[in-house]
């Protein structure tokens, strides 16, 4: 498939309006790593690191952790890879660690909340992370945040690792860059400092959206009752743009949605410039955004609003027809 785009590969996503979208893509172990070059994505939007703690018997070991990225990073040749801490809990549960029962696990004990309480195995991911870019550029994402603090004390963790490394006379990462995960409603209405501390920010659209709808992302009666393409989600989402915007945070969206092409042209319409995707679908979503004029679509998008529709799905597949005729 991915064959069908490959003319694309090494051309901008770029609107009829001008707008250039960024596209990258979703990771989690090293064997994606070579779709970098097949699918002409930027770089790494999302690493999931939580594959390597889920698939063995005891905790991994730091040492093990570094190489790994460090490789991801070769393999990656320069270009940006974001790795996302450890998102365990709820759906995610360690074979070694003690099972909580917990009454609703997807608002329970997990990632940054368990990686806060239980500092140190978040301290040795962090460590393996500065040793595996020692004298590149280190791009750091937390999961899950809810309040402005979890991000402070997170980022706070991180700082002082790097400070512990270099004391010991390690080499230390260029840069490091320090993001959160934008995965609950209440970080939307987070302080402005918290916008203005963040290097970066990315929309966890799965998960967003699951707490947004109060619908639960792995329950099929639920799951597909609330569309991405709902007024009130995208105009929440137009608001965090206004937010990262007001603050000049970089801001992207990195649930299942982006690689959706009728929901990428939809976001790229509300105002987020940078998408990231599983990487088959980064051609589709690049050929359509290329053959749109963006400015039209928040145009049909806002005349569906106005009208009291509940989605806008109808209104932009029907502007999509003739577009596209
Ligand atoms: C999300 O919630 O949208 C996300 C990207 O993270 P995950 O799917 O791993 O929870
Ligand atoms: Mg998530």
């Amino acid at each position: 498939a991915q064959e069908r785009y490959a003319d694309l590969r090494g051309l901008p996503a770029q609107s009829l309006c001008g707008a250039v979208v960024s596209l990258t893509m979703n990771a989690g172990l090293m064997a994606d790593l070579p779709s970098l070059e097949g699918s002409g994505a930027e770089g790494v939007g999302l690493f999931r690191t939580e594959l390597q703690f889920l698939a063995r018997p005891n905790v991994p070991k730091r040492g093990d952790l570094a190489a790994l990225y460090a490789r991801v990073m070769d393999a990656a040749n320069g270009r940006r890879v974001v790795f996302r801490t450890l998102d365990i809990g709820s759906d995610k549960v360690l074979p070694y660690m003690r099972r909580v029962d917990e009454p609703n696990p997807a608002l329970g004990w997990r990632a940054i909340r368990l990686t806060l309480d239980k500092p140190g195995i978040m301290r040795m991911q962090l460590q393996a992370l500065i040793r595996a870019a020692a004298g590149r550029p280190l791009s750091v994402m937390f999961p899950f945040v809810a309040q402005f603090d979890e991000f402070r004390e997170a980022r706070a963790h991180l700082l002082d690792e790097v400070e512990r490394e270099r004391r010991l006379g390690h080499k230390v990462p260029e840069k490091v860059e320090i993001g959160a995960m934008l995965e609950t409603p209440s970080l939307a209405f987070a302080p402005e400092q918290f916008f203005a501390l963040a290097d970066f920010i990315s929309i966890g659209g799965n998960d967003l959206k699951q707490f947004f709808f109060a619908a639960d992302r792995e329950n099929e009666r639920v799951r597909r009752r609330y569309d991405t393409l709902n007024v009130s989600f995208l105009t929440f989402v137009e608001q965090i743009v206004a937010r990262c915007r007001e603050a000049g945070t970089p801001l992207s969206f990195c649930g299942e949605d982006a690689g959706r092409p009728v929901e990428a042209v939809c976001l790229a319409a509300m105002g987020v410039r940078a998408l990231s995707m599983r990487p088959a679908s980064i051609g589709p979503v690049k050929s359509l955004l290329r053959r749109v004029n963006l400015e039209d679509a928040r145009a049909a998008i806002d005349a569906s609003r106005a009208a009291g529709d509940q989605s806008v799905r109808r209104a932009v597949t029907d502007w999509l027809g003739n577009v596209l005729r």
